[in-house]
């Protein structure tokens, strides 16, 4: 399949050096820095399809697939004449511009419970704007989110207390002032007692319940349907509002996120990744009577001179027009099911007492227990030991995996029956290595 790999990687290495000198970790957003993994991260110079280039020249199947928005693959052609055209005709304007709303007329086409959207530039702050527009219109403050679920690094949310009834959070990052996390909740997942508690005893409070409905930022924690229709019904019950954060799951495992594949109506929903089509953009929307209580309408601000950036826009806008024309959502389904298939096929994930677990997709190997996560604190170290060893054997082998073991993987339509098919043959070959040397 014409891999070609040098297993060098003196370029990345030297540019690592130089980049520590100037940024901290040498890095942009901490995961790139390859701590958890070891070693020194691979400097990638051009994406085509579902493969990578690095500095050195060697080439990788990507599944990381920057972390979720390329689910048409590496700079998909009409993705890229979208952009070139944007470009050249100005980069931002500042004003309100014919793409946002041909945007914004799909997303509102293809995701029920959104009546009306505002773009942002990330997921971070379209979290942070759906939870400030869900207390603007409760007048209430507290929110309750879930141990495991990530939704971006803004000071309330970064808040990790662990299991518990509902603990008040503590911040799980430094520079994060202990008040600025009184009205987060932290709950674990899958448990509707926890909930039930939290809202008896401060329901006139609550705000807003927060969750990832398909949590893939702590392995891919899939809930239980009647979970998530538990969380529904007891948040309307309460009146507070239920915020899907779809930045991972929306335009991925559905046309209409992860609210269409539960059949749930959530009031509020987040966007990014897949929305941007490999730009920085992001967005959140929910019913009308909610979203026009931002400014100008309404007394909740919300601003961003990038808000809507043209050149984003029209990324975000071809990638969604490419999946509407391609029975996108059939493919992706069968050839990471094919994936799936193949991998188990290829090395005996029951035998050895580990998983891999799959939304669509998207895919997790669970290395360190066979029964079907749904908490946080059931991932076993030893399971992203093993992952870890695998990471390393695999990225000498043109396989490029994310650089921890809690991280999930994505397949994109770039990815062809043959790459998936080659991949898993490498993956399973390697997993079997990496268990035998661990029994050793
Ligand atoms: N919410 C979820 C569910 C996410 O997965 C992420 C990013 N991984 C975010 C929010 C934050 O998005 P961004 O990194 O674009 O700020």
């Amino acid at each position: 399949m014409g891999i070609n790999r040098t297993d060098q990687a003196s370029n990345s290495a030297k540019l690592f050096g130089r980049a520590q000198a100037v940024l901290p970790g040498g890095v942009n957003s901490p995961v790139r820095a390859f701590k958890a993994v070891g070693g020194s991260p691979r400097f990638m110079r051009a994406g085509a399809g579902c493969r990578l280039t690095d500095e050195d020249g060697n080439e990788y199947i990507d599944f990381c697939m920057s972390w979720g928005p390329l689910i048409l693959g590496h700079a998909q052609p009409e993705v890229v004449r979208a952009v070139q055209t944007a470009a050249e005709g100005g980069m931002t304007f500042g004003t309100a511009t014919k793409v946002e709303v041909e945007l914004a007329e799909m997303v509102c086409r293809w995701v029920g419970p959104v009546e009306r959207v505002r773009f942002v530039s990330s997921g971070t702050e379209a979290v942070m704007s759906a939870v400030r527009v869900a207390r603007g219109f409760t007048r209430r403050s507290k929110i309750i989110k879930f141990d495991g679920c990530y939704h971006g690094h803004a000071d309330h949310l970064l808040v990790n207390a662990g299991s518990g009834l509902a603990t008040f959070g503590t911040p799980s990052s430094a520079g994060v002032p202990q008040d600025f996390s009184r009205h987060t909740i932290v709950l674990a997942l899958d448990d509707e007692f926890a909930v039930e508690q939290a809202f008896a005893r401060c329901g006139e409070d609550i705000a807003g319940v927060l969750i990832e409905p398909v949590p893939a930022n702590n392995g891919l924690l899939l809930q239980r349907p009647e979970y998530l229709r538990f969380l529904r019904e007891i948040s309307s019950q309460f009146g507070a509002l239920l915020i899907f954060d779809e930045v991972i799951s929306g335009f991925r495992v559905a046309p209409g996120g992860a609210a269409e594949l539960y059949g749930i109506r959530p009031d509020l929903m987040t966007f990014g990744k897949v929305i941007g089509g490999g730009m920085p953009a992001g967005a959140f929307g929910g019913r009308a009577e909610i979203m026009n209580l931002l400014a100008p309408l309404g007394p909740v601000y919300q601003a961003g001179t990038l808000s809507g950036n043209p050149v984003a826009m029209a990324a975000g806008l071809a990638t969604l027009r490419v999946l509407e024309q391609t029975d996108a959502y059939r493919v992706l389904e069968s050839r990471s099911a094919s994936f799936e298939r193949l991998l188990r096929e290829r090395f005996d994930f029951a035998a050895h007492g580990v998983n891999v677990v799959r939304c669509g997709s998207i895919f997790w190997l669970s290395l360190g227990s066979a029964s079907m996560l749904r908490r946080a604190d059931r991932i076993a170290a030893q399971g992203i030991e093993c992952y870890t060893a695998l990471f390393n054997k695999l990225i000498n082998r043109g396989i490029y995996l994310a650089p921890s073991g809690y991280e999930v993987g994505f397949i994109s339509l770039a990815h062809t029956e043959e790459d998936l098919a080659d991949a898993a043959e490498t993956v399973g070959g390697s997993l079997g290595e990496v268990f035998a040397e661990g029994m050793a």
